[in-house]
């Protein structure tokens, strides 16, 4: 089989979206599966929607018009604000997006006008995190100036934390989101139906038994992919941890000193190689590198250590244990690493469902734009 490659079991992911999509329904709270960290991919999609949850989201087109091609039928949220740019492509492939900006919703109503058709839009505030959102003092004046816009719904208000700053959710600031929802619907008559806390991160504080308020939408990406929530990288009691593993391929396999020699310089990415010298080492490379992974996010098996990466090695130290060339390795997968090996047009995608694989060939940097091939 190819390597390297992820694989992907479909069954687990579809457990983790049914655990979190049920958990959180008790709590008031229902679920947008984000399936950015999959490139879109829309096996992904199908399984997490079998899985009860309703509604999907993407911060990118492409991922998006290739989920619509694939009959993926759900209400689409883009969660990244839309480039003016987009907005045509985003009044036809999505029902709604979150937005920051007048000067696009302006031109999403435009766009959305001139197709017929209807476009919504959550508003996303700022809640500390500093990425995106409008300032909750300037939230009520910008709703006042995009309600009369022709063929754009205000469906609600969100936010996002955990992202840029690494600020968590709290009972404060997610309290404070539920204000401001009760505040503007006060001012403006109007009812809002999203109140879109957050991501994975609003895990711990959704699940903790605090109250929830208005909070009735969270976007989940990574949790329903590795199983674990964000803000500490601790495992969900009850879900997979390993639903998406990475398997690469040992090239060379030899005994070799542990120190280098020679004047040392720079390395192929600066960083400094570790001078201590441990003796003769039982050294491996493997097939796989800066270019298919995130290195520093990879979980190697018990007594293979990674001592560096490069763009197409892995070099791992494996504790005088020989493994021979050609053999398997496989890895678990942080969510930059996952990332990067998901996007990755070299690593290849091996989904299994009912241990029925589904190959999607290394070379195909979109879902959509493969062929799946059924082995
Ligand atoms: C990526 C993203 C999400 C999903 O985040 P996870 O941590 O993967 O759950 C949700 N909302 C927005 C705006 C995002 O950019």
């Amino acid at each position: 089989m190819s390597a390297p490659r992820l694989e992907i079991d479909l069954d687990k992911i579809q457990h983790n979206a049914r655990t979190l999509a049920q958990r959180l329904a008790d709590r008031g709270i229902a679920v947008t599966a984000v399936m950015k960290a999959s490139l879109g991919s829309p096996e992904i999609a199908r399984v997490v929607l079998d899985a009860g949850i309703k509604s999907v989201g993407d911060s990118r087109m492409e991922n998006i018009e290739g989920m619509r091609r694939s009959g993926i039928k759900a209400p689409m949220m883009l969660i990244r604000s839309p480039m003016i740019s987009d907005v045509h492509r985003v009044v036809r492939y999505t029902d709604l997006s979150l937005n920051s900006e007048l000067a696009v919703i302006r031109e999403l109503s435009s766009a959305a006008k001139a197709a017929g058709r209807r476009h919504g839009v959550v508003l996303m505030v700022e809640l500390g995190d500093l990425r995106e959102g409008i300032m909750p003092a300037d939230l009520a004046p910008t709703i006042g100036r995009m309600l009369d816009m022709p063929n754009i719904d205000l469906k609600g208000i969100g936010a996002n934390l955990a992202c840029h700053c690494g600020v968590s959710p709290d009972a404060n600031n997610m309290a404070e989101l539920s204000t401001l929802a009760a505040t503007i619907e006060r001012e403006f008559n109007i009812t809002l139906d999203i109140i879109s806390g957050g991501n994975s991160a609003n895990l711990n504080w959704a699940l903790s038994g605090a109250d929830t308020g208005r909070i009735n939408n969270l976007r989940l990406g990574e949790s329903i992919l590795l199983g674990c929530e964000p803000l500490h990288r601790q495992p969900i009691e009850g879900l997979h941890t390993d639903a998406i593993t990475l398997i690469a391929e040992v090239i060379e396999s030899k005994t070799k000193p542990s120190k280098p020699w020679g004047e040392i310089a720079q390395t192929a990415f600066g960083e400094k190689v570790p001078a201590a010298d441990r003796g003769n080492i039982t050294q491996a490379i493997l097939a796989i590198g800066q270019q298919d992974v995130d290195p520093a996010g990879l979980l190697a098996p018990t007594g293979i250590d990674i001592i560096g990466a490069s763009s197409d090695h892995l070099i791992v130290d494996c504790s005088q244990h020989r493994l021979p060339v050609g053999a398997e390795i496989r890895f678990q997968l942080n969510y930059s690493a996952m990332v990067r090996s998901m996007t990755s047009p070299f690593v290849s995608k091996l989904l299994r469902r009912s241990s029925v694989p589904i190959r999607v060939p290394a070379a195909a940097n979109n879902w959509h734009k493969t062929r799946r091939v059924v082995l």
